[in-house]
């Protein structure tokens, strides 16, 4: 790892956790309120370590080879923080359940289940944020909001998952109300979980991106996925 990286990284974190201040601060909410997910899909281990050493500790992953590769070579971090934040198809949920501490995109009944039964004793429960269909897009990932409640009543009766919240990733928009609207529907929706099952441990909302973190803090965000302004452009596209 060359020092310009070195320098890079820092700096975009820094960056990075100053945008995360200033708008909670601008939301008038408390500085410790939401926290950063260093989203490093495509960039190689030497840059979460670098991440790592600026005292960045939850990190997401969209593909479970390349996840469980990068893993391994950071096994020493021990209190690294790995989550899951892509669609996950059941040939896969082992390895996820095995290896991951959060997962961020469960959408449907059947792979909550086989997290659920392959999730290892030793390890307690998997941390489960519904990925929720908030833009009601035609072929996207996510629960349909009307389906919302059955999912989530089910997730709940599973002892090794633990249900924390929900997930969204709305269709892409330019301007800062038109971001916050489909942000202010999925604070809704958890409300409204909240209320309907009062003992749950609901207290994530996992919205906002590195074009959207202002508006998704504004409306409640308490973990932003952040990828490109942390660790730069990627090559494919995700
Ligand atoms: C890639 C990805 C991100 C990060 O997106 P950026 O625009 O690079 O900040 C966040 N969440 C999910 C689910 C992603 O797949």
């Amino acid at each position: 790892m060359s020092n310009t990286t070195n320098l890079v990284i820092s700096e975009s974190l820094a960056a990075a956790r100053g945008r995360l201040t200033d708008a909670l601060a601008a939301a008038g909410r408390p500085a410790e309120d939401a926290r950063l997910l260093a989203v490093s899909k495509t960039k190689p281990a030497g840059m979460i370590r670098e991440a790592w050493l600026q005292g960045q500790r939850d990190f997401g992953e969209n593909y479970v080879q390349e996840a469980l590769a990068k893993q391994t070579e950071l096994r020493d971090l021990e209190d690294i923080v790995w989550h899951f934040i892509g669609p996950l198809q059941s040939n896969k949920t082992r390895e996820v359940a095995e290896h991951f501490t959060w997962v961020h995109s469960v959408d449907r009944e059947k792979i909550a289940r086989r997290l659920n039964d392959q999730r290892p004793d030793g390890l307690g429960p998997l941390n489960i944020c519904l990925q929720v269909n908030i833009s009601a897009e035609p072929s996207k990932s996510g629960v349909m909001l009307e389906e919302l409640p059955g999912l989530a009543e089910a997730v709940l009766s599973m002892p090794a998952l633990r249900l924390r919240g929900l997930m969204a990733i709305p269709a892409p928009a330019r301007e800062a109300s038109a971001q916050r609207e489909p942000f202010a529907r999925l604070r809704q929706a958890l409300g409204t979980l909240r209320e309907t099952f009062p003992e749950a441990p609901l207290d994530t909302l996992s919205m906002g991106m590195s074009a959207d973190l202002e508006a998704a803090v504004a409306e409640g965000a308490t973990l932003v996925r952040l990828g490109t302004a942390i660790f730069g452009e990627r090559d494919r596209t995700t």
